[in-house]
């Protein structure tokens, strides 16, 4: 067994399941993964940036749900915007 082995991690592309290596994430696409070989392709849409994840790593956005409760924050006056110094 493969210390940089990825089982939870499956190339979008080629179908790749649990590949090793660098994983690159679109930072656009929800769930998009692909294997370094896929990438190094330049398949997937140019404007779209991606994650190097290296082999171990994890994202923090890929951690439990955080809530953020700031809708108060809609309906408050927008004070900074006479504040401009220049
Ligand atoms: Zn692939
Ligand atoms: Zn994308």
């Amino acid at each position: 067994m493969a210390a940089d082995h990825q089982p939870n991690i499956i190339c979008d592309k080629c179908g790749s399941y649990g590949f090793s290596g660098i994983r690159y994430k679109c930072f656009i696409c929800p769930n998009y993964d692909l294997c370094s070989m896929c990438y190094e392709k330049k398949e997937h849409d140019a404007k779209h940036p991606f994650v190097h994840i290296l082999p171990g790593q994890t994202l923090p956005s890929e951690g439990p749900p955080r809530k953020v409760a700031r809708t108060d924050d809609e309906d408050r006056p927008r004070r900074r915007e006479g504040m401009r110094a220049k």
